[in-house]
């Protein structure tokens, strides 16, 4: 019923004009409806965050229930870390998780905020001896420890530690190239900075992963005004946003990243949301010249679902090397990557059928941007590394 009411009426009820003016709402004139004739009774305007227009189009719907093959999801966040990554934090339990799991066709989850020390060890005690095979842990850098004076030696020695204690890989958070700090002073820690060169060795002698998030959408980069794509997002978390802190851009933050891989090439490092999600040109760059380069799709089938055909030829040359992914979590805060069944049957519809102009976040408006997605229909022998047989090679289970 809402829907057959004249919207601008709607609104002037809900909020007059003054207030929308002081609370710097975005609106969509009606300017152009007045011009023709045909502004709806009381037409004022509509805030831009009470647009919800439904779709029109009539095309094929194919709703996946589970996935067509038993899945990994390489990137979950069951546990979270302090920034210290000595205490962490369970967001979901195995209990919650599980049901999700077995309806979705599930085999494991992923979690990568597994922290160090005994942190680790109560995570993978919770999760991956009392489940096996259900979930995995991976441990993280002790960054409170990275200014000190053998930090180098001992990051090092913290992920053989790690790999004693069951751990499967290393996550590297965006933090890192973006928030963290030399102890006492401003300087921002490289990326490529030489300390951590015993830890990204020791990863790869272990043959754990490295789940490295570097960078962020590019459009976080930009200034928040009319010509930002993600401005509703920005506007609703406006720390969010990069732009004239002073911080690297994206691609310094990527090349940094492309040294590290130069550097190690026995590790394997799996660059996390697409790598760089918007420019898969030079995505594929990065993944011609470096071999131990993968990728999963956690988060960014919002991104992939809006280029569908550049994304369909990209799985089909990187079959070998994507992983699948959600970033699942509990947090309303990033409603396209709310743990639950919803969340899987979007991913499962963007991966198995060529289903046009869907959704791509189970929330009412698209939280990444005002846009629709279209499927891209991998064929069954493709399907199957991304659900399974990439991330099973990876991680060895
Ligand atoms: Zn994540």
């Amino acid at each position: 019923m809402r829907h057959k009411e004249p919207f601008a009426q709607e609104s002037k009820s809900m909020l007059p004009r003054r207030k929308f003016l002081a609370t710097g709402a975005a609106f969509l004139a009606p300017l152009a409806l007045a011009q023709r004739g045909n502004t709806p009774a009381g037409g004022e305007g509509l805030p831009l965050e009470q647009f919800a227009p439904k779709s029109m189009l009539k095309v094929p719907e194919h709703p996946v229930a589970k996935a067509k093959f038993p899945l990994i999801d390489w990137h979950t966040h069951i546990t979270s870390s302090t920034v210290a990554g000595k205490q962490i934090r369970f967001s979901m339990t195995p209990e919650t998780c599980l049901p999700v799991m077995d309806r979705r066709n599930i085999q494991t989850m992923v979690n990568l905020t597994g922290g160090y020390g005994d942190a680790l060890r109560e995570a993978i005690e919770k999760l991956q001896t009392a489940h096996p095979g259900r979930f995995v842990v991976f441990t993280e850098p002790a960054y409170d420890r990275a200014s000190e004076a053998d930090y180098a030696k001992s990051q090092g020695e913290l992920i053989d530690d790690a790999f004693k204690a069951g751990a499967k890989g290393l996550k590297i958070l965006k933090r890192l190239g973006l928030v963290l700090r030399e102890t006492g002073s401003n300087q921002l820690v490289h990326i490529d900075d030489k300390r951590f060169d015993p830890m990204w060795e020791a990863a790869g002698s272990h043959r754990m992963p490295v789940a490295i998030h570097i960078s962020d959408p590019l459009a976080f980069f930009l200034p928040i005004d009319k010509n930002n794509e993600r401005w509703e997002e920005l506007h609703a978390h406006p720390d969010w946003g990069y732009y004239g802190k002073g911080l690297p851009g994206d691609k310094e933050l990527q090349e940094a990243r492309r040294n590290v891989m130069r550097r190690h090439p026995k590790t394997n490092f799996v660059c996390l949301h697409v790598a760089d999600s918007e420019d898969l040109a030079y995505v594929s760059e990065c993944m011609d010249s470096h071999p131990n380069m993968y990728v999963d799709i956690a988060a960014r089938v919002g991104e992939l679902g809006r280029q569908p055909r550049m994304a369909r030829k990209f799985f089909d040359k990187y079959q070998d090397r994507i992983v699948f992914g959600t970033d699942a979590s509990p947090s309303p805060m990033t409603p396209q990557q709310i743990f639950g069944d919803e969340l899987y049957q979007i991913y499962f519809r963007f991966l198995e059928t060529e289903d046009e102009y869907f959704d791509y976040a189970p929330a009412p408006t698209p939280p990444q941007g005002r846009w629709q997605i279209s499927g891209v229909g991998l064929p069954d022998r493709i399907l199957k590394k991304i659900y399974h047989d990439n991330a099973a090679r990876l991680l060895r289970i």
